[in-house]
């Protein structure tokens, strides 16, 4: 058995009036992430874990925000290509877990939602994917809900 590890982080900004996505889920919230896409910190925290994991770099190099092709782009549309590169290297996804740090809103309620988008859109099972969910103890811009940040570590496994 080939094992490959890798970690992802990323942090947005939270503004008025955007629609809430974390992990492909829409989070009921009178605000939303800022993005170039739809500001899915979840989804691109993974995608930067699996990335690492192949060792083929960052979610920047190969989505750049330069390119208008991405404006707007819906993230589940990015982890779609990111896990057809984990299959065509001929790897499963052993198994993620991800912290998302947010102030506010109350994630807990929506944790199952989540974890059932991010299983359906990487045809895994849920129980090689966990979803944490903390708050900063209101420290810094994620603490002051100014931002919302997200860690995934992602294991891959060949035969
Ligand atoms: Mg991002």
């Amino acid at each position: 058995m080939q094992y490959k590890t890798g970690i992802g982080y990323d942090i947005h900004c939270l503004a008025a009036g955007r629609p809430l996505f974390l992990g492909g889920a829409e989070i009921p919230y009178d605000k939303g992430l800022l993005g170039h896409s739809d500001g899915d910190v979840l989804i691109h925290a993974l995608c930067d874990a699996l990335l690492g994991a192949l060792a083929l770099g960052d979610i920047g190099e190969h989505f750049p925000d330069t390119d208008p092709k991405y404006d707007g782009i819906a993230s589940s549309q990015l982890l779609n290509t990111v896990k057809g590169f984990v299959d065509m290297d001929g790897y499963k996804i052993n198994n993620i877990d991800v912290v998302i740090i947010a102030q506010a809103p109350a994630l807990s309620p929506f944790k199952k939602e989540i974890k059932q988008k991010l299983c359906a859109l990487m045809d895994i099972q849920e129980d090689v994917l966990n979803i944490k969910a903390k708050t900063n103890e209101g420290l810094g811009a994620v603490g002051n809900n100014e931002a919302i940040a997200c860690y995934a570590v992602a294991s891959l496994v060949k035969d």
